[in-house]
């Protein structure tokens, strides 16, 4: 098994802990550490709340929903808002490197941080580019190639010219 395959499988596992049954109509509140399980075993995720890890996911709210689109964390009360059908059919490498990307927006949150302040645009907002610079850094620990993490940061309702500069700030070329 390569290095990458591996971490992959580390991955897979930790989803294969995901409660199956989650159809159900209207939302669903969840706490992250009972919905995902070992989370609070991913050094990644140590390395955003440190000793606090435990008890800052048990304490987080997840909210399953039937929100078009990814997830992200609420800024009134910064818990983490994902959309059950991508948490379904999303591929499982982005979906867990976008919880590497919001667990800092809560990180964030806790740290009274403007999350989506409007002085900027989205590609230029400072807790933006630290999300990313961070859940980048877990991918090319993982193994990932610059093109499948180009593949990662590239979503459809960025524009070409957001993408390409978002990239560039935080050191990936594509
Ligand atoms: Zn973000």
């Amino acid at each position: 098994m390569t290095a990458i395959e591996y971490a992959m499988f580390r991955i897979l596992r930790l989803f294969r802990k995901l409660p199956i049954n989650i159809l159900g109509f209207g939302n669903r509140k969840v706490i992250f550490s009972e919905y995902f399980k070992d989370f609070e075993k991913v050094e990644a995720v140590k390395g955003i709340f440190g000793d606090k890890t435990t008890e800052v996911l048990s304490n987080l709210t997840v909210e399953i929903s039937w929100i078009f689109g990814y997830m992200y964390v609420d800024g009134s009360d910064g818990h983490l808002v994902i959309s059950k059908g991508y948490l379904n059919n999303g591929d499982k490498t982005d979906i867990y490197l976008d919880l590497i990307h919001e667990l800092c927006h809560v990180k964030q949150f806790m740290e009274g941080k403007e999350l989506f302040d409007p002085k900027y645009d989205y590609v230029d907002r400072p807790t933006e580019i630290e999300a990313y610079r961070y859940c980048i850094q877990e991918a090319r620990r993982l193994g990932l190639s610059e093109e499948r993490i180009c593949c990662y940061l590239r979503t459809e309702w960025m524009s070409d010219y957001d993408f390409k500069r978002l990239a560039k700030s935080i050191n990936v070329s594509c």
